[in-house]
């Protein structure tokens, strides 16, 4: 059996590449629909049919199952959760590189008349998760069709429970231990994006989406008659106060080339009108792009509302839960899909100049781990109404399922490749 390096299959030079949009219906249609991914589109509608919210996969991990075996790829389970890890071997050790789909849908009516709506009231993959397991097993596929041709292992992880924000399912896999044995060397992952239309990629190096952390404050005062605020510590007041106190913490406290922010998203307090409040409840998200700004600000928000509760007489009980960290993409990783995307799409459809998103992904624990490079895969109708995730009305151009298989089944094999190179490189060094 011979293997051979498919790094450089896709030749097509910046001049020769077609873009536009008559052009990417060529591109899609003819390019980047082989036979291995005939099922990707009837695989998402399917999923997209039948979702599951964060914790409850488990019709979702059945289907894949189904689906993986009838490819002949085995596939290894989890007492706790519903993830799935796939592995596909090829005809010869060599790197591991591992893929990951999340399978969670969000508690959400759907409000597309589509013939693959959600057949479940409340729930919809309004986050896109069905395209991105659709792409994953068209990759899978792709690979054990081309197993032959290609040395090393590839792990495909269906991960649950993105969306349960602060906790997230990666962990959980990690913890299981899907990056060991054997130990990956790269990860990579994507994320459909209405924002960029079908055809376009959008990868930065380093941080491409933000940590997201999670807080509840209770500020504590003494209610009294309104007429009488004297007599108790108003906890209103001292919410305005710390309000305020919260957006100077981003203008003075933090470098003001730091991407931060601290978002209050309920407050909650009172009785009466005529009632001095005694209590009040403040939750919130800090979101930034540093991992260092990230580990100073509880301490700041403590500082701050110590400093305005003592002026009033009153206390407060602070809540501060970390979640996800910052998503950094490291710099060969990243660069792969550049090359690999440029390739395939043209150069000038893949959007290195993006700004970082402060969303988070639970994605950004495996980049933690392993070096891996997280893109957004873009799936918006060109000048069309903008259909955002988590949104009932979100759906997007199943075009990008083609795209997104086809960059990722070319990085991996790019990944393998490099990864080769590396080891024949050191073990010419060591001679
Ligand atoms: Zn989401
Ligand atoms: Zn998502």
């Amino acid at each position: 059996m011979v293997c051979v390096t498919i790094y450089a299959k896709v030749t097509w030079t910046k001049d020769k590449c077609p873009v536009g949009k008559e052009a990417l219906n060529i591109l899609a249609d003819k390019i980047l629909q082989p036979p291995a991914l005939s099922r990707i589109v009837e695989w998402r509608r399917h999923l997209h049919a039948y979702p599951e919210v964060s914790g409850q996969e488990y019709e979702t991990r059945r289907y894949l199952l189904d689906e993986l075996a009838k490819m002949g790829i085995p596939a290894r389970t989890f007492e706790c959760h519903a993830g799935i890890m796939a592995t596909v071997e090829g005809c010869a050790p060599g790197g591991v590189i591992a893929l990951r789909a999340d399978m969670d849908a969000l508690p959400l009516e759907e409000k597309n008349a589509v013939g693959y709506r959600s057949q479940r009231q409340g729930i919809m993959h309004a986050c896109g998760h069905d395209g991105h397991m659709a792409i994953l097993l068209g990759v899978a596929s792709a690979l054990q069709q081309s197993r032959d041709k290609w040395a090393g292992t590839v792990k495909l992880l269906f991960q649950p429970s993105e969306e349960d924000a602060p906790r997230g399912g990666a962990p959980k896999m990690i913890k299981d231990g899907v990056l060991e044995n054997p130990k990956v060397d790269a990860i990579f992952g994507l994320h459909v994006w209405p924002e960029l239309p079908c055809g376009d990629i959008g990868i930065i190096r380093g941080p491409q989406m933000a940590s997201s952390d999670r807080f509840s404050l209770r500020l504590i005062g003494a209610s009294a008659h309104a007429a009488n605020p004297h007599q108790g510590i108003d906890a209103i007041m001292m919410a305005g106060d710390v309000l305020n106190a919260f957006s100077r913490i981003i203008h003075r406290r933090v470098d003001p080339r730091e991407a931060v922010t601290i978002s209050v998203g309920t407050i909650r307090g009172g009785e009466r009108y005529n009632v001095v409040a005694g209590e009040v409840l403040l939750e919130g998200t800090v979101r930034t792009l540093s991992e260092a700004i990230r580990k100073q600000i509880p301490a700041i928000i403590r500082q701050v509302t110590e400093g305005i509760c003592a002026g009033y007489g009153g206390s407060f009980e602070l809540d501060y839960q970390h979640g996800y960290p910052v998503l950094n993409n490291t710099d060969d990783e990243a660069c792969l899909v550049v090359l690999t995307a440029g390739r395939l799409l043209g150069s000038e459809r893949v959007r290195t100049d993006i700004k970082p998103a402060l969303g988070a992904e639970d994605f950004a624990f495996y980049t933690d781990s392993v070096p891996g490079a997280f893109f957004l895969l873009g799936c918006g109708a060109d000048g069309g109404k903008l259909r955002p995730l988590h949104s009932g009305n979100f759906d997007f151009d199943e075009r990008a399922l083609f795209i997104g298989a086809r960059i990722m089944e070319d990085t991996v094999l790019a990944a393998l490749s490099r990864v080769q190179q590396r080891k024949g490189a050191t073990a010419k060094e060591s001679r």
